[in-house]
């Protein structure tokens, strides 16, 4: 790897490990340098540029744009001017240097451009503070002196990289420069000069706004509208979360996260947060994932929860008019048509913030920005007056063509994506299974388990927090049932499918089996999956948007055999809800569908606590060969597994069978006894 891009890559994972410096996948870096051209031999000056997406945290080489620096710069006599800078885009193209590394981003022409060897472009929340201030320009030579220069705002494109590169050439003494309602860039000479030319301006901005800034600049505490207290907030979030995320899914479905930082529940209890809410972010980079403005409740948040729903859904209706008439104020023919009206923020005086995308990473990432957004307009509003770039603008950005086609270009998302899924008994076989499989297809899972650490490992095996958590719950108890689904609801703010799956076994004739025995197996099976079904069930009639409920049942849900009359009937207990509820729920779009799996050994919890072992003796095989030994007792002669299990969860669930309910499919290699009829 040639040093300039070592020392590049290095550099920028130090800035973007720090949110102060820009927010997530924001800003950019580059290095210029000599390589040797594999074609000549010859040295050859090249670009290498952090390209479109991912984040400077984690840039690896892939995430390069590698352009020859000769005719990067050569792009100047191309350019046909500001009207037409768009067509500057596919030109990159042409300036590659070999194959691969990641597409030129739009910024590509500022780091081309500007005469120095190594660029940053930022977004940190105090230089966007001085972008966004109304005498941005003023304050930011009180703050730098003739060291930082002011771009005034243009959208970033071949113009913008034009603008900072006559300034960097006019002004020799200066070492960076705020772009109006954006973001910074910095340069230096080698890689060390240019970060610390990004950290000086970062920091500088930063003193100067502690040093000058009013005391509060959001104005004063609005009693009513102080942070609930811990318990009483989660409960208020918890109630509502549903409620919202089915108001903001009302054009697509919209995965949520919830927020009680501290600085959000600050914003939204101070005088000026209405105001400010209203005129929207600023930086490019966030109201391209925030909207263009949040949505705001306007009741304190002891209110009467049936007041807070029906103001709610009138903020809601408001948002959607209000959005549709920004949409139809700017747009020309040939803009890209409205992606929907719905909001992406949601603030919660005295609650916090609810934030949504496509995702949960996206969903996420938005709450993250519009956090930011209340740093930049924290600092603004304490030194001077915020104001953002014009709303014209903003809509330019938000339905630019390139937006459009970067949107366009992406893969179409996996069936289950945007989805929240709650698996009972997730910590080992089928449950286990089941969560990998509602994982892989892009949903967002809920592992319980009565054992925290099965829960935590196979709920770490899917990933970070935008995929999975694990909860504990005895599903047999209540309590636990509705705190695991609370905490399903704070983690998600919704819940769109549950697997009933946790179960234990028991094998006795009827004479021995006692009435402990019997409650035993009751409890967790036909109590316990009616106790997630309800719960869950409260959720998405809040929500409002469907859901699906699925059952692992069994074959013994059917099949009559000896020694099973606890298990059986309370399989076919699980079985008959299936029915029951398929039919008390359709009308709300809630599919509730069923698996009757037999024989599955391999990965279970239930065979491997003794069960496994005992019936291997009954049946006088090895314990290891017990699955070969079922299998041979099936039509098919195939062993079970817990994955086939699970395959038949996916299939209920993913979108093909979306007509079904009440449906219970045999996953048991063929058993006739058990034929559904
Ligand atoms: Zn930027």
């Amino acid at each position: 790897m040639p040093s300039p891009v070592q020392e590049l890559l290095a550099r920028s994972h130090r800035l973007g490990a720090d949110r102060r410096n820009t927010n997530y996948a924001g800003g950019n870096t580059s290095a210029k340098g000599v390589d040797t051209d594999p074609v000549t031999g010859e040295p050859v000056e090249l670009l290498w540029v952090k390209g479109s997406g991912g984040d400077l945290g984690s840039l690896t080489p892939a995430g390069l744009a590698v352009l020859r620096l000769d005719r990067a710069r050569a792009l100047v006599g191309a350019y046909p001017g500001e009207d037409r800078e768009d067509e500057m885009v596919p030109l990159f193209d042409h300036c590659r240097h070999g194959p691969g590394g990641a597409a030129p981003s739009i910024d590509t022409a500022m780091h081309a451009l500007v005469g120095a060897a190594h660029v940053d472009h930022l977004h940190p929340d105090a230089g966007i503070a001085l972008a966004t201030a109304a005498d941005g320009p003023e304050l930011t030579r009180r703050c730098f002196g003739d060291r930082v220069a002011w771009v005034p705002w243009r959208r970033p494109g071949f113009q913008l990289g034009l603008d900072i590169a006559a300034i960097q050439r006019d002004h020799p003494r200066a070492i960076g420069v705020i772009l109006g309602g954006h973001g910074i860039t910095a340069w230096g000479a080698d890689s060390q000069e240019c970060e610390a030319h990004s950290l000086e301006i970062i920091r500088t901005a930063e003193k100067f706004l502690a040093t000058h800034g009013r005391a509060e600049p959001f104005g004063p505490l609005i009693p009513e509208f102080a942070p609930l207290p811990e318990p009483a907030r989660r409960e208020r979030a918890a109630a509502l979360a549903p409620l919202i995320r089915g108001l903001v899914s009302t054009d697509r479905r919209q995965a949520g996260r919830y927020t009680a930082d501290p600085a959000v529940l600050d914003f939204l209890a101070r005088r000026e947060h209405p105001r400010l809410a209203a005129l929207g972010t600023s930086c490019p980079d966030h109201f391209l994932r925030t909207k263009v403005r949040p949505m705001v409740l306007d009741l304190p948040p002891d209110a009467p929860l049936a007041d807070v729903e029906r103001r709610l859904r009138e903020l809601h209706t408001a948002y959607r008019e209000e959005y549709t008439a920004y949409y139809q104020r700017y747009a020309e023919p040939g803009d890209p048509p409205m992606r929907g009206a719905d909001p992406a923020i949601v603030l919660v005086p005295g609650v916090g913030m609810f934030s949504f995308g496509a995702d949960q990473q996206t969903a996420r990432v938005a709450g993250e920005f519009y956090l930011h957004a209340v740093h930049a307009m924290r600092g603004a509003e304490a030194v001077s007056r915020y104001a953002p770039i014009d709303e014209s603008e903003k809509f330019r950005i938000e339905y630019w063509a390139l937006e459009e086609a970067k949107l366009a270009r992406r893969p179409p998302p996996a069936p289950l994506t945007g989805r929240t899924a709650l698996v009972t008994g997730g910590g080992s076989g089928i449950g286990a299974a089941t969560a990998r499989r509602l994982a892989a297809a892009g949903a967002t899972v809920v592992v319980a388990d009565r054992d925290a650490e099965a829960a935590d490992r196979v709920a770490a095996g899917l990933g970070d927090a935008d995929t999975a958590i694990a909860v504990t719950a005895d599903v047999s108890d209540p309590v636990a049932v509705a705190a695991a689904v609370r905490e399903t609801v704070l983690a998600y703010c919704g819940l769109d499918l549950v697997v009933n799956n946790a179960g234990l076994a028991l094998s006795k004739p009827l004479v021995e089996t006692t009435e402990d025995d019997w409650d035993r197996v009751h409890g967790v099976l036909a109590k316990g999956s009616f106790l997630v079904s309800r719960e869950a069930a409260r959720v998405m009639l809040r929500q409002g948007t469907g859901g699906d409920i699925v059952y692992i049942a069994s074959k013994n849900a059917v099949f009559a055999g000896t020694d099973n009359v606890a298990y059986g009937a309370a399989k076919a207990d699980q079985a008959h809800q299936v029915r029951l509820l398929a039919a008390e729920l359709g009308g709300h779009g809630i599919r509730v569908n069923g698996v009757n799996p037999d024989a599955v050994v391999r990965g279970s919890g239930i065979f491997a606590s003794g069960w496994g072992a005992a019936r291997a003796a009954a049946y006088g095989v090895p314990e290891d060969q017990l699955g070969a030994f079922y299998a041979e007792r099936t039509l098919l002669k195939r062993e079970v597994l817990p994955e086939h299990v699970a395959n038949a969860v996916y299939v209920l669930v993913a979108g093909d069978l979306s007509h079904t309910t009440g449906l219970l499919i045999p996953v048991d290699s063929g058993v006739a006894a058990a034929f559904l009829r």
